[in-house]
């Protein structure tokens, strides 16, 4: 989450740095694949094609598991992974694709498996490209908030800063030295996430089983092998993962002696600890990512949570930096993330609990098993898992208002978000007379205007995280100013009505 939160302060204008304890990239298997809000995210700093490109990768080496959509075809209306809940994998045909709201968002639908290393990758060289310095090998030790700044004590010495965001993952040090409490569930089981060679792979079934002890699944790529085994957390989650300890745990679950010759990659291990930071700002020290919230892998959401936080506060926190701040809006960050973290937190807790082994537990996710089997359950699944129905609650009264920014094509043939890629607020004024335009003009370097013919709605702000500010179908501009107000702060000059 640092790179998505180091470009965003880039692009503000704010000078940052990225300290980070590795000395190189990590190699683990995590996520898999981006949501739709991520993949907005890439798509409107200008990173969608490079993205697509990934999947195609991805797909070449994977084989169909969902049809990719043609290079440049940002309108395909069927290049979708739908996902699972608890393993129990989505249909697509099951889903009312005519869903207004998962209808509005498919421009950047050719990017959804785009793994976490890639994504890495492809974000290093996006930071790397606005300037930013990632200073490797250099970890975290102390720090002191001197209430003008922040004192950072670092293995390379120390580092005075204004502002310092832990973008140091579940067991952040940036948390624990803030003194923020993160209050949750305790862990219960163990899982393993792993590539291997199989002697006999014909003792496992393809896709996922539910046996007594847990969970595995096997596939999608040949021998990617992922186990849920409910014998309690490890007792030291630091230990190096060897290949007789993912053997045994997938032995114990499928209930076969199956043999394993290999590991392919470096294996992960995880939990189901799920837990929320108490606050994410404690006086100049922020947290953002798996630092602010941690939660079982299930359902994908982790790092998209992640970019969605860094998406969130990096601009409010660039303007802090650059002085145009409207009162209390760094604070809206955790008004306004909290809420998303509390949800994939109880998405994946209730996948824990009819992932359990014992028999009240198998009976409700036959009962769950059965509602996503119908239009309505699989099309509820989507819409959260896909993070269409995510909604900041903001003043307004339109319906896009707190929304994610829909696909908005313009006469030109361009999108609204292709005018984003260097951040800050977007305009669209379809206004006859480029009346919404004209009073923007007031907030000058803040906002970019597009101008369009004219069509509904006839007016749209769109904050630099996708969210909607403002929208209207009229030509009226009233709403228009106080929404300039309330996010863009005080106008450079008088605004023109
Ligand atoms: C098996 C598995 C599967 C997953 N699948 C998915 C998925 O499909 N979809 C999804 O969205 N999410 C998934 N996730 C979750 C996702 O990987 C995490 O949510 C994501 O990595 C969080 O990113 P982060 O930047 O907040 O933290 P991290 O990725 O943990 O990064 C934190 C960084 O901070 C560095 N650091 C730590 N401490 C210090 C310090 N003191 N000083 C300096 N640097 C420090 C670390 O070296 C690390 O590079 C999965 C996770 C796992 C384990």
């Amino acid at each position: 989450m640092g790179l998505v939160l180091a470009a965003e302060l880039a692009l503000s204008g704010a000078s940052v740095r990225v300290l980070e304890r590795l000395a190189e990239p990590e190699t683990s298997l995590k996520a898999q694949g981006i949501n739709m809000p991520t993949a907005e995210a890439l798509d409107r700093r200008g990173l969608l094609p490079a993205a697509e490109q990934v999947q195609r990768d991805v797909l070449e080496r994977v084989g169909t598991y969902g049809r990719a959509p043609e290079p440049g075809d940002r309108r395909a209306p069927d290049a979708r992974f739908t996902g699972h809940f608890a393993g129990m994998v989505l249909d697509p045909d099951l889903v009312d694709w005519a869903d207004p709201d998962i209808a509005a968002h498919t421009a950047a639908a050719g990017a959804r498996m785009v793994p976490q290393r890639e994504l890495e990758a492809l974000l290093a060289e996006h930071v790397a490209g606005l300037g930013v310095p990632v200073h490797r090998g250099v970890e975290v030790t102390g720090l002191h908030d001197t209430g003008d700044g922040v004192l950072v004590d670092t293995t390379d010495g120390p580092v005075r800063t204004g502002w310092l965001v832990g973008c140091d993952g579940g067991h952040s040090a940036v948390r624990r030295l803030a003194g923020i409490a993160f209050p949750g569930t305790a862990p219960e089981l163990t899982g393993y996430q792993a590539v291997v060679d199989i002697a006999d792979p014909e003792k496992l079934a393809n896709g996922w089983t539910w046996s007594s002890a847990g969970a595995y699944r096997c596939g999608p790529q040949p021998g990617r092998v992922a186990i849920v085994e409910f014998d309690d957390p490890p007792a030291d989650r630091s230990t190096p993962i060897t290949l007789e300890d993912v053997q045994a745990s997938l032995r114990r679950v499928s209930g076969t002696d199956v043999t394993l010759t290999a590991l392919r990659a470096t294996p992960t291990r995880w939990t189901d600890n799920t837990r929320q930071a108490a606050a994410y700002r404690s006086g100049r020290v922020l947290l953002a990512g798996d630092a602010a919230h941690v939660h079982p892998p299930f359902g994908g959401q982790g790092l998209n949570l992640g970019v969605g936080d860094a998406m969130n506060l990096g601009w409010k926190l660039g303007a802090v930096v650059a002085g145009w701040a409207p009162e209390g809006l760094l604070d809206t960050y955790d008004v306004e993330r909290r809420p998303v973290g509390a949800w994939v937190m109880d998405w994946t807790r209730g996948q824990i609990a009819v992932l359990r082994g014992d028999l009240k537990s198998a009976a409700l996710r036959g009962v769950v098993a059965d509602l996503l089997g119908t239009r309505d359950g699989t099309t509820y699944a989507v819409r959260k898992i896909s993070g269409v129905d995510q909604r900041v609650d903001l003043p307004g009264d339109h319906p896009l208002v707190g929304r994610h920014a829909p696909d908005l094509w313009l006469a030109d043939g361009s999108r609204l978000a292709d005018h984003g890629h260097g951040g800050g607020f977007l305009l669209l004024d379809r206004t006859p007379d480029g009346g919404f335009a004209r009073l923007a003009t007031a907030w000058a370097g803040r906002v970019t205007t597009v101008t369009d013919d004219h069509a509904t709605p006839t007016g749209v702000l769109v904050r630099p995280d996708g969210v909607v500010a403002w929208a209207c179908d009229t030509t009226d501009s009233a709403g228009l100013a106080d929404a300039l107000h309330r996010w863009t702060g005080t106008p450079v000059r008088e605004p023109v009505g």
